[in-house]
């Protein structure tokens, strides 16, 4: 076994951080990451993200139809967003369908909105529809690591609208994971805090690879300590919360 220790503030950093109403996004090194979605957008995204997306699109040829609308966005543009929202559609609009800064998943550079044909027809509310291309990106986004982050019926547990045009990279395998089980981001970690690592965890299956995932709770003010097997590939990242999600691929180096 081999000891971990990681500093407590990288509860706030990795792909799977839930950035919502409750949580704000308090990370302040995405900028030096950032790239451009594809060779002609301006829109931004943290490279890893921006690369598995570059991949669901060459594999069906996405942006041919698909405009990239908007992705990472600075505190200051957010504000200017969320103000302008609230001239033009009024508080109740605003508050079902722009976050306030600092508790938009755009700042973390992993959200992107997408549209349907050119972009910013509708900056607000894209159209992204249930049917033709989109359906097509939107059925091969987990593979990829993205989910579709705000999704009917789920209003109340995201605290945001219905938004078929955001999806969120939270990276492989939970994206795949969080699909299959139909939860969302904050239903996940409600879900992920049965399996306490060192105690239970919950496996994965995919290919000839078995996915172990644990969660490690973390104390305030403290570093983050925990034991892990040796040589067995492992990522992990925050939940933005008061923790930390642990990811061991048990066979194979691949992490997808
Ligand atoms: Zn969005």
């Amino acid at each position: 076994m081999k000891r971990l220790v990681i500093p407590q503030k990288s509860v706030h950093a990795g792909n799977l951080i839930l950035v919502n109403g409750q949580y704000p996004y308090c990370s302040e090194n995405v900028e030096g990451s950032l790239v451009p979605v594809h060779s002609d957008s301006s829109v931004l995204l943290e490279r890893r993200a921006a690369v598995l997306l570059s991949k669901i699109m060459s594999s069906i040829e996405g942006w041919e139809q698909i405009s990239a609308v908007s992705g990472w966005r600075s505190r200051e543009e957010q504000q200017k967003i969320y103000d302008q929202s609230l001239r033009d559609n009024g508080a109740a609009f605003t508050e079902q369908f722009v976050a306030r800064p600092d508790h938009s998943e755009h700042q973390t550079g992993l959200a992107i909105d997408l549209e349907l044909g050119k972009p910013e027809i509708d900056f607000i509310r894209p159209d992204f529809p249930y049917s033709g291309i989109c359906q097509t990106f939107r059925e091969k986004a987990a593979a990829y690591g993205f989910i579709e982050r705000y999704p009917k019926g789920k209003e109340a547990i995201t605290g945001i609208a219905h938004e078929p045009w955001h999806f969120r990279y939270v990276g492989a395998p939970h994206a795949a994971i969080m699909t299959e089980l139909e939860l969302t981001l904050e239903e996940y970690y409600a879900f992920l805090k049965q399996y306490p690592h060192g105690e239970k965890r919950f496996l994965h299956r995919t290919g000839n690879q078995t996915i172990e995932i644990s969660y490690i709770k973390a104390v305030a003010g403290t570093d983050i300590e925990f034991e892990i097997e040796n040589d067995i590939p492992y990522s992990g990242s925050g939940n933005n919360a008061d923790g930390f999600v642990l990811t061991q691929w048990r066979n194979g180096n691949d992490k997808g």
